[in-house]
């Protein structure tokens, strides 16, 4: 099977407390930033955009700090959103949806549960509807009917050594992406974990929506991967200094996840 290359490229950041990222708060409540971030995954076997990230209006209005379009991010890479065929939404979330109006020739891969969520009737709960933006959701169920999307339902395979599985917890409808690498079975695991330290010490993130699938969800991504080191979490800055950048010019921007990790 031939391998993949896989990077990650930060596109906003947000400066937050760590007594934030955990249910019940944090001991050692100190500052932190949450890390943006959308993925690429290329290989003789075809090339995917794993999330399209949010856009500089949705920054603005929810005040994150808005670094590049990962349109920029991707041409960085010599990546033409346009020439995309295959993108993988991981979930609606406006910060991994915003943005797929730049891949007019995509496909969208999504879980059933994931637009069977964003459309019914837990939207009409505030807790649950913020991170979703309405007019994202519209258009995605626009792409529905342009036929652009194909639907998951659980495990799939894309294509020879990438596959994408369910993941309960965060929403209902996430899902990871597991992708063949030269240091082997390399997991994404979008928010089944912002951080590490979510998965590695037990401890969920606040925005969910069942805290038990969340839990079986971090078992579940160490199983899909060859080593836990292997899992990378979808929001993490740690991200950014496990990994090294592709290039000098590319530092702070981009970091290829296909390497064993630094530290
Ligand atoms: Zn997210």
């Amino acid at each position: 099977m031939e391998p993949y290359e896989v990077y990650a490229i930060r596109y906003a950041t947000m400066a937050r407390r760590s007594a934030e990222n955990f249910i019940g708060g944090d001991p050692h409540d100190i500052a932190t930033s949450l890390d943006y971030f959308v993925w690429l995954v290329r290989g003789a076997n075809g090339t995917f955009v794993v999330d399209t990230g949010f856009n500089r209006d949705a920054g603005r209005r929810r005040k994150r700090e808005f670094l590049r379009s990962p349109a920029e991010g991707l041409a960085l890479l010599g990546v033409d959103p346009a020439s995309i065929g295959q993108v993988v939404l991981t979930h609606l979330h406006y910060d991994h949806v915003g943005n797929f109006d730049l891949f007019p020739g995509a496909t969208f891969h999504l879980q059933d549960l994931e637009m069977q969520f964003a459309t019914g009737r837990y939207m009409a709960n505030a807790n649950f509807a913020y991170a979703y933006e309405l007019e994202e959701v519209i258009g995605m169920v626009r792409n529905v009917y342009a036929g652009r999307v194909t639907f998951h339902d659980g495990d799939a395979e894309l294509a020879p050594g990438l596959s994408v599985h369910r993941i309960g917890g965060h929403t209902l409808g996430l899902q990871a992406v597991r992708v063949w690498t030269r240091v082997g079975w390399l997991v994404l695991a979008s928010d089944a974990s912002h951080y590490y330290a979510n998965m590695e010490q037990g401890r969920p993130f606040p925005i969910v929506i069942d805290v038990a699938k969340m839990v079986d969800g971090w078992r579940r991504l160490r199983e899909l991967a060859s080593a836990p080191q292997h899992v990378v979490p979808g929001h993490d800055p740690l991200v950014m200094q496990r990994y090294r950048a592709p290039s000098a010019e590319l530092e702070g921007i981009v970091v290829r996840l296909d390497e064993e990790p630094r530290i």
